[in-house]
């Protein structure tokens, strides 16, 4: 099937291209990201590929099905940033990969973990420098800590998994529990007494309208004095404006990011010569106790070669009008 890609890289051409030898689509790459603006790119394009900081809203998915679109392949897990309900009205099928590598997500928020409290991003800088004190430095041990996971599916599941090996007590929130972390002794706690415990706090729930600012003023203040707050998941869980005066009261003593509310108009792209012109996001680099990625959590050889198959394989299903399960509905959200 002739399929418009937006927001393709050369790490996405080369993963994408070597998985098509087993599918033969007409992959035709587009740079930008999708809006209303580029979605012109994608007239007569009966399938659309696209990733998490395109914006497929009303609109632009109105223009695309007036250009002939007929099927939506996310090649991300999440999908906050579809209206599926607006693309049910259109009968545009939205398939998504729903696992590539929950390992790669889970590795990447423990290591978030471990260089925040060990200080490890600041020590490579300073090693290099030739300065060798370690004030600053003192960290604590994992063991015996308490981390609150909200979220067990797939990625906060093997996160408890991993914690549990360095022997941290692990409590959770979700309303649907996980096997596998009541085996492992993982504790369903609620919201509020997970708040209240931890001294690990890390998203893994998705982001949907209840989960939006699900980290704001009210519930920091219900978090201990200094907590780590770990957020690999979607940016808009944090109201990033109270997540900053948390970090100047002293409230959240560490803050790990590897996505941001207002990532879009940042991340993948190379801004090194330029002013930076979101002040909040700025305001976040200040912080000596605040270490941001740019969502790479994803980012290993194992997940690009899934999202790639599992992506063409999602369209051939549409192609030859099977049932695909990795088809999104609005009931989903
Ligand atoms: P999943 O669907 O397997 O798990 C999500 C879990 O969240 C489910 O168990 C669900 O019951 C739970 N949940 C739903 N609403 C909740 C709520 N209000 N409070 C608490 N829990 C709630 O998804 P996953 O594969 O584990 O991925 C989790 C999220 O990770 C995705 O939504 C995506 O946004 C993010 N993600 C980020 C990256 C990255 O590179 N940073 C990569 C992949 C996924």
């Amino acid at each position: 099937m002739k399929v418009a890609v937006f927001s393709t890289k050369s790490y996405d051409r080369t993963f994408l291209e070597a998985a098509n030898a087993d599918y033969e689509h007409e992959l035709i790459y587009f740079e930008p990201h999708l809006n209303y603006e580029t979605s012109i790119l994608a007239a007569d394009f009966p399938a659309v590929c696209v990733f998490v900081n395109d914006q497929l809203d009303a609109k632009t998915l109105t223009k695309l099905a007036s250009q002939g679109t007929q099927i939506i392949a996310l090649r991300s897990t999440g999908f906050n940033n579809i209206d599926l309900n607006k693309a049910a009205d259109l009968k545009l099928t939205v398939v998504r990969v729903p696992a590539y590598s929950p390992y790669a997500v889970a590795e990447h928020t423990v290591g978030l973990i471990l260089a925040l409290n060990r200080k490890i991003h600041r020590a490579y800088a300073r090693i290099r420098d030739g300065n060798f004190s370690l004030d600053g430095f003192l960290g604590f041990d994992l063991h015996g800590k308490t981390v609150g996971i909200v979220g067990t599916g797939k990625i906060g599941a093997i996160t408890a998994q991993i914690l549990n090996g360095f022997g941290c007590q692990i409590l959770a929130y979700d309303k649907s529990p996980h096997p596998d972390c009541e085996a492992l002794g993982v504790k369903y706690v609620s919201l509020s007494e997970l708040f209240a415990a931890a001294d690990i706090i890390t998203l893994h729930c998705p982001l949907i309208p209840e989960t939006h600012h699900l980290i704001n003023a009210e519930t920091i203040s219900q978090m201990k004095t200094g907590v780590m707050l770990i957020n690999t998941s979607r940016g808009a869980l944090i109201d990033t404006k109270a997540v900053i005066k948390g970090l100047k009261s002293g409230k959240i003593g560490y803050l790990g990011l590897d996505v941001y509310e207002q990532e879009g108009d940042l991340f993948f792209e190379d801004f090194s010569n330029q002013v930076i012109q979101d002040d909040l996001f700025e305001r976040l680099l200040t912080f000596p106790n605040v270490l941001i990625t740019g969502h790479q959590a994803f980012f290993t050889v194992d997940a690009l070669k899934t999202i790639a198959s599992t992506t063409l394989a999602n369209l051939s299903k549409f192609e030859q009008g099977q049932p695909c399960p990795n088809q999104i509905k609005a009931e989903a959200l």
